[in-house]
């Protein structure tokens, strides 16, 4: 699985990090997604999943 982020788009919605902690971060000043890794933390495969599908901007792309 590898996870490919936008943060052009990204709304600093912060639903990711609330489902996937240790996959995805956000930037202390504006609230951008930051991506920790290139594919899901240990244990957050499906929450990564459900990241791509819960995230507004649409900015959260997930394959294999
Ligand atoms: S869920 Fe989407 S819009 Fe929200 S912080 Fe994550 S990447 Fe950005």
């Amino acid at each position: 699985m590898e996870i490919t982020v936008d943060t052009s788009s990204c709304v600093s919605s912060g639903q990711c990090v609330l489902l996937a902690p240790h996959t995805f971060d956000q930037d202390e000043e504006d609230g951008t997604v930051v991506l920790l890794r290139d594919g899901p933390a240990a244990g957050e495969q499906d929450a990564v999943r459900q990241a791509e599908l819960s995230c507004p901007a649409a900015a959260i792309r997930v394959t294999g």
